[in-house]
């Protein structure tokens, strides 16, 4: 065995104090100093010697873990990757110590809140919005933020855990200070971080406002995985995830929020662009009749283009792939095999009400066509949204098929809400299209940008 004598250092303590006598010379002539001026050493962690300082550590480790998360968010990462950093690199800064430092509750709140409030400065996190969401997975809807007490508390347990089951004299002993800790039997049993994590859920779910968007996204129709993508993919700016969810969370300070929530004065709560309805946030998200022909259009076309040229690509009708918001799809697009109208009417022998679905599919070969219309409701009216557009177009079907002397003639609907909630029939359509995957990511990103912009331009107009 080999010493790494550079490593070691010499303490003596006499009647427990620190004494400072002769560095030690081995028999081969190597040294071994004393411990240097600063008179501790740092072991997983935590400085010590024949004591831990527990005030001092306790310090040391809060500065050095909010220094490390600082310095991630003045970073250029994207939201996700700024959360992995913290995980990865801020949070072991203290999980080291946990177990072995007394961090009381208090500590351990104090410590999440700072956090939070760096996120706040960084504009990440609505000082309002869903403290709950920030520590939820990303595939549920969260942020997927690392708590500091759940980080202790799982500590602790793998600690108990490994000295309980262990039978050497040490162990047992160390086992038993665990117990001498907390006297009473019942405290003892600490929860399970899984606990923890349902009472965070539980909790997003029952807020009055934040719990709408919960109940959103757990509707029967919604994909949940696809509807957490941008989550799980984490592309987004970290302001612009922050400000999303804020609008979900419906903490975006319109003229109603300002009045009913933050029980300030307004002149009047109705919409400052149409003058006609409450200025919620869903009405600025989906039901303004002031921007519809505009804003919404736009947002709704970015969803559709992103189709548009997938099934462009797919039928060889376009060679190159051109950034989805450069692209503008033609009008008609022909090859022998299929035809794909956008956005142009369909001349009918009876004239029908609506023939002017956003794209039409005609595939000569199977002899079939499909008629796809693209939507971004409420988050509530996903369901409402797709039958509208079924039987919106039912009678051009019929005509087509006649027409057009067709086997069938198929209407897709996809529809994703104006929060990002994507319809699972959305999902089963691009896959019935066989469009990649990536299909839903894209459209999504659309909309939420859509979604962002509005919000931004007409509530923070600076
Ligand atoms: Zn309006």
């Amino acid at each position: 065995m080999t010493f790494g004598l550079q490593k070691c250092a010499k303490v003596e303590v006499i009647r427990g104090k620190l004494s400072r006598r002769e560095d030690i010379i081995l028999s081969d002539g190597q040294i071994i100093n004393n411990l240097g001026e600063e008179r501790r050493y740092r072991y997983l962690g935590v400085q010590q010697t024949y004591e831990i300082k527990q005030q001092e550590n306790k310090r040391e480790v809060e500065e050095q873990m909010i220094t490390r998360v600082r310095k991630i968010l003045s970073t250029q990462l994207s939201a996700k990757n700024k959360i992995t950093a913290i995980n990865t690199w801020a949070i072991p800064a203290f999980s080291y110590t946990a177990g072995i430092l007394n961090w009381s509750k208090t500590d351990l709140e104090r410590l999440d809140r700072r956090v939070r409030a760096i996120f706040t400065q960084h504009g990440m996190l609505h000082p309002n919005s869903a403290i709950e969401r920030l520590y939820i997975q990303r595939s549920e809807g969260g942020r997927g933020l690392t708590s500091i007490e759940i980080t202790d508390l799982k500590e602790k347990n793998n600690l108990k855990r490994y000295f309980g089951n262990e039978t050497l004299p040490l162990h047992r002993l160390v086992s038993a200070m665990f117990d001498s800790r907390t006297p009473n039997a019942a405290e003892r049993a600490e929860p399970e971080t899984e606990e923890l994590e349902e009472k965070w859920k539980r909790n997003w779910q029952t807020k009055p406002l934040h719990g709408r968007f919960y109940t959103s996204l757990h509707q029967p129709e919604v994909d949940m995985k696809s509807s957490n993508t941008y989550l799980t993919q984490g592309y987004l700016f970290p302001q612009t995830e922050g400000t999303f969810l804020a609008i979900q969370d419906q903490v975006v300070p319109t003229r109603v929020y300002i009045k009913h929530i933050m029980k300030q004065r307004v002149e009047t709560t109705k919409c400052r662009l149409c003058n006609q309805e409450e200025e919620s946030v869903q009405h600025l998200s989906s039901g303004c009749s002031a921007i519809a022909g505009t804003k919404y259009l736009s947002r709704h076309n970015n969803m559709g283009k992103v189709v548009h040229q997938l099934l462009g690509l797919k039928e060889l009708l376009i060679k190159n792939f051109t950034p989805h918001h450069l692209y503008n799809p033609q009008a008609l697009l022909e090859n022998s095999d299929v035809k794909i109208y956008w956005d142009i009417p369909i001349a009918t022998d009876q004239g029908v009400e609506h023939n002017r679905p956003d794209l039409v599919i005609w595939d000569k070969k199977k002899n079939e066509a499909t008629i796809i219309d693209f939507a971004v409701p409420f988050d509530q009216n996903l369901m409402k949204a797709y039958k509208d557009k079924t039987s919106k177009y039912e009678a051009l079907a019929r005509q087509m098929k006649s027409m057009w002397r067709l086997q069938k003639v198929e209407i897709k609907p996809m529809i994703i809400s104006c929060n990002g909630l994507v319809h699972r029939k959305t999902v089963q359509h691009i896959r019935e299209l066989q469009l990649p995957i990536n299909a839903l990511c894209w459209m999504q990103k659309a909309v939420i940008l859509g979604t962002v912009n509005i919000i931004r331009q007409v509530v923070y107009p600076h």
